[in-house]
C-alpha cells in the first residue's frame, strides 16, 4: 500500500503521555486540564442524555448552538456570521481544520505554515496533494513578514494562522494581521485562522481575531475549539465560521466526513453559553494557573518570557544542560517525574533552541509538585 503520509510518526502529544503513565511522571505535556469541567455543564449534558436529544443533530449543527456562537462573536469581535451559513459544528478544531483544508486544497497548491506549528496541519495539506511551504518563526516566535512576502506566489492557495499561539504561547498583534491584510489584498489566498485559544489571553492582552480585518474575514476559515475554552477537550466539540461562500464548500466535505456531531453535547454547550459571564471567568482561571506556574519557577536556572495566551509556557533549560530537547524532556520524564514536550520536533528542520512546552492548565497542587522539582534542577 502506498501511504499518504509515509513520514508520519507517533505524535509527541501521544508518545509523552504514555510515558508519563508509565513512568507516572506529573504530566505537563500534552495539552489537557486535570481539573473537572465545571459542574453546570455536566449536569446539562445529563439532562441532554435524559431529553429527547440523542438521534442526530442537523448537519451544521444545532441551530440554538450556533446563534449562540453568533452572538458571542458579535460580543467578543463586533463581527456577524449568519448561524443559517456561515457557522459549522464539528468534531473538534481538529476537524474543522481538516475539513477547511480538505475542502479547499487541490494538489500542487501551495500552503504557507509558520513554524514552529502545531501538528495537525502539515498532514492534512499532504493528504489533499497540497504542498506545505515551511517559515520558521524569528527566535521571539514574530511572522517575518518579508520572508512572507518572498514565500507568497501565483501558487499559494492559503496562510494557516494560529493566535494565540501553540507552542510559544506568543499572540499575533494588531499590525502584523494589518500586515497580512494589505500582502493578500491582490491575491485570492485563503487564509485558515486556529483560534483555539482565543479566550487564553493573559494581562490585559487583546486576541486578534481575523474576523475583525475586513480584507481576512471575507478570505478565512476561523477555527475554534469547545475543547480548549470550557475544559472538555474529551468531548471532541468545536466550529468553524467563514463566508458563506466558502461554508459551503466546506459543509460538502463535513457532510461526508461525519454528517454532524455529537448532538446531546451541542444541546449542554448550548445552554451554558447562555450565560455570557463564562468567558470572563476563564480568562481570570488561566491567568491565575499561568501566574502560579511562573511564581512557582522563579528562582529555577530556566530562562522564559511569560506566556501572553495558550496555555503553555515554554521554559528554556540552557543553563541546566547541554542535551537536546528531546533527551532532556526524557532525562527530565524518567528521572526527575516530570513530563514536558520538547518543541524542535514542531520546528522547520527539527531547529533544537533547548527550549521545552509545559502546560499549566492544571491544579495548583500538580503544578507546585511540578515547580519544587523544577527548582532543583
Ligand atoms: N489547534 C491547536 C493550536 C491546538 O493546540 C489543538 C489541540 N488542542 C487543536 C487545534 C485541536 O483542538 P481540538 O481538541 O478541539 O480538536
Ligand atoms: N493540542 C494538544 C497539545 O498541544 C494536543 C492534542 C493532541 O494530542 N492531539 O498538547
Amino acid at each position: 500500500l502506498k501511504s499518504k503520509l509515509p513520514n508520519l510518526e507517533q505524535s509527541i502529544f501521544s508518545k509523552m503521555s504514555q510515558m508519563a503513565v508509565a513512568h507516572k511522571a506529573i504530566n505537563l505535556s500534552q495539552g489537557f486540564p486535570d481539573f473537572e469541567a465545571d459542574p453546570e455543564l455536566i449536569s446539562l449534558m445529563q439532562q441532554s442524555l435524559y431529553g429527547n436529544y440523542n438521534q442526530y443533530a442537523p448537519m451544521g449543527g444545532i441551530y440554538s448552538l450556533r446563534e449562540a456562537i453568533a452572538a458571542k462573536t458579535e460580543r467578543c469581535y463586533g463581527q456577524t456570521y449568519h448561524p443559517e451559513n456561515e457557522i459549522t459544528l464539528t468534531a473538534g478544531a481538529t476537524q474543522a481544520i481538516y475539513t477547511a483544508i480538505a475542502s479547499t486544497i487541490y494538489p500542487g497548491d501551495e500552503v504557507i505554515i509558520f513554524k514552529p506549528a502545531y501538528d495537525c496541519y502539515e498532514p492534512s495539506v499532504i493528504a489533499q496533494g497540497g504542498i506545505p511551504v515551511l517559515l520558521q518563526l524569528n527566535s521571539d516566535f514574530h511572522i517575518d513578514w518579508e520572508a512572507f512576502r518572498k514565500a507568497l506566489n501565483s501558487k499559494t492557495r492559503m496562510v494557516i494562522l494560529n493566535t494565540p499561539h501553540n507552542p510559544s504561547g506568543t499572540i499575533l498583534k494588531d499590525a502584523d494581521l494589518l500586515t497580512l491584510e494589505a500582502l493578500l489584498k491582490p491575491t485570492d489566498t485563503l487564509v485558515l485562522s486556529d483560534e483555539v485559544y482565543e479566550h487564553l489571553v493573559f494581562d490585559n492582552g487583546l486576541h486578534q481575531s481575523v474576523s475583525k480585518y475586513p480584507g481576512l474575514k471575507e478570505r478565512s476559515f476561523i477555527c475554534a475549539s469547545f475543547g480548549k475554552t470550557f475544559h472538555i477537550t474529551g468531548w471532541k466539540m468545536g466550529y468553524c465560521m467563514a463566508p458563506e461562500a466558502l461554508m459551503k464548500e466546506f459543509r460538502k466535505i463535513h457532510e461526508f466526513v461525519v454528517f454532524s456531531v455529537n448532538h446531546p453535547a451541542q444541546r449542554a454547550i448550548a445552554e451554558y453559553m447562555k450565560d455570557s459571564s463564562r468567558y470572563e471567568a476563564l480568562r481570570a482561571l488561566f491567568q491565575e494557573k499561568r501566574d502560579l506556574f511562573l511564581g512557582g519557577i522563579q528562582g529555577s536556572r530556566f530562562a522564559f518570557t511569560p506566556a501572553e495566551g495558550t496555555y503553555f509556557q515554554l521554559l528554556d533549560y540552557s543553563e541546566i544542560s547541554p542535551q537536546s530537547d528531546l533527551d532532556f524532556a526524557e532525562w527530565l520524564l524518567r528521572d526527575k517525574g516530570v513530563a514536558a514536550i520538547p518543541i524542535s520536533v514542531f520546528n522547520l528542520n527539527r531547529q533544537d533552541n533547548h527550549q521545552l512546552r509545559f502546560c499549566f492548565a492544571k491544579k495548583s497542587e500538580t503544578l507546585k509538585r511540578a515547580c519544587d522539582i523544577l527548582c532543583r534542577l
